[in-house]
């Protein structure tokens, strides 16, 4: 591993910004004993127990008091030595311990740094190492869990697994080619054809698996068409249902694109509102409309919500027009409640459309079935584990090389290679073989204090 860093002693506060209870302060380095004592005025914490002190300032007053954790390294999250200070949760006493750490010599950590020591240090390998975000950036029970699984090594596991397979095919492959003249007769006795089919097959069910994986930390970016009061806001509520609606308008909803984000039975929903995508002269919202332009770019489905008692406007058939050909829409026609109309599905110029109401909720179910279905989600299954579009795009090239590897069957020496460069690929996912850009644009991405 060619990723080094120099083992300076980084600090940072690890909680959330803000007052609350507690406060804690993480520290890594090497020989951090001379730091807890400095801090703790000549306290000897023991290894992994909680010791309560002040904690000092470099003139003898007490800054805070609170708990000392030392977890001597290689023991310990990062590690290396590992220090915590559990003081009170306020800013500006976080602020002095911080100051303090950086007196005795620490420097602030940048973001994603104690996990990225971790994966230098053979702690956690990359795919576990990328889940300790999404787990803190879960925005669903289902999507917390999955990425706890991630965490404990499940995704790692069916990796090795299947390396470890690879692995044993390649030694066949490769013995063979100091005997060329024998060697198709030594693959079909070892059953090379089987195995390599037996390793396409479970490459293309982990992908089948991380790609549902992935949904539920993506989610599906849906573009919300509909005029003003046709019960947009309310459809939302409907949809969410038990799930809290996470509103995250953006600053300056007339002028940004706007964002909804809800949940539907674990998968994030990120609602991109077309109520922006007026005619104006404005610069500043012109700006805002362009974002809100480029976001729908990149949408999965458009849901297109219509007063069942109006029928499409023109002007909102002007708007349709608009949206990407590519894009799935999704017609929805509201307020059936108000009509002799009932809840159902049918198909409009090979488009789903859904009768329902959002006040009363009949056929709210019916239109949840058709999201998920539009983005393949199967329903939170055994064994899942949260994952990223670099995972799937590993487990993609993994198999195109299996692929071609039956291709070459043939020919040894080609067929090695492309095994040999499956494995790389897949190898990527848990960080043997990645290249040290990628690794800086991952851990960039993460918290500071994790
Ligand atoms: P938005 O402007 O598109 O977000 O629309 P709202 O969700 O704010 O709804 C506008 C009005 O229509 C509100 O008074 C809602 O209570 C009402 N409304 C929304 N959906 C329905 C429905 O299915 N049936 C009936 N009767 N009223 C609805
Ligand atoms: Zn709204």
């Amino acid at each position: 591993m060619s990723f080094a860093y120099s083992p300076v002693t980084i600090a940072a506060i690890a909680t959330a910004p803000g007052r609350g209870g507690v406060g804690v302060i993480r520290v890594s380095g090497q020989n951090l004993l001379p730091f807890a004592q400095a801090i703790s005025g000549g306290k000897i914490p023991k290894p992994r127990y909680a010791t309560y002190s002040d904690f000092y300032a470099a003139d003898g007053s007490a800054i805070d008091n609170g708990l000392l954790l030392y977890f001597p390294g290689p023991n310990s999250f990062t590690g290396e030595d590992v220090i915590e200070l559990q003081g009170h949760g306020g800013p500006v006493v976080m602020k002095m311990l911080l100051a303090r750490c950086v007196e005795l010599g620490a420097r602030l950590a940048e973001p994603g740094e104690f996990t990225k020591r971790a994966f230098l240090n053979d702690k956690l390998d990359l795919a576990q190492a990328e889940s300790v975000a999404d787990l803190i950036d879960a925005s669903s029970e289902t999507a917390a869990k999955s990425a706890l699984k991630s965490l404990k090594g499940a995704f790692s596991h069916e990796i090795h697994v299947l390396v470890d397979e690879l692995i044993n095919l390649r030694m066949l492959v490769e013995a063979t080619l100091d005997f060329p003249e024998e060697d198709i007769d030594f693959l079909e006795a070892a059953n090379a054809r089987g195995k390599l089919a037996g390793l396409q097959a479970q490459v293309a069910k982990v992908l089948g698996t991380a790609r549902q994986g992935a949904l539920l930390r993506e989610g599906m970016h849906v573009v919300l068409v509909g005029p003003p009061n046709v019960g947009k806001s309310s459809l939302m509520n409907a949809l969410a249902g038990d799930d809290i609606a996470i509103v995250t308008d953006i600053a300056g909803t007339t002028r940004d694109t706007v964002r909804e984000e809800i949940v539907i039975d674990g998968v994030p929903l990120h609602i991109i509102d077309t109520a922006g995508l007026r005619d104006t002269d404005d610069v500043v919202e012109k700006i805002g409309i362009e974002r809100t332009w480029a976001a729908v770019e990149k949408a999965d489905l458009a849901l297109v919500l219509i007063d069942h008692r109006e029928g499409l406007t023109a002007e909102m058939q002007t708007l349709i027009a608009q949206l990407p050909t590519r894009l799935p829409r999704l017609f929805v026609y509201n307020k059936i409640d108000l009509t002799s109309e009932a809840a159902g599905l049918s198909m409009e110029d090979g488009h789903a459309s859904v009768r329902l109401s959002a006040k009363s909720g009949e056929g709210v179910d019916l239109l949840r079935q058709q999201l998920l279905a539009q983005v393949g989600w199967h329903g939170a299954e055994e064994g899942l584990f949260l994952a990223r579009e670099r995972h799937l795009e590993a487990l993609r090239e993994g198999l195109q090389r299996l692929v071609e590897a039956e291709l070459v069957y043939e020919q040894s020496e080609l067929m090695a290679e492309a095994l040999r460069l499956a494995q790389d690929a897949l190898s990527r996912i848990t960080g043997e073989f990645t290249p040290d850009d990628l690794l800086g644009v991952i851990f960039s991405r993460f918290c500071i204090g994790k």
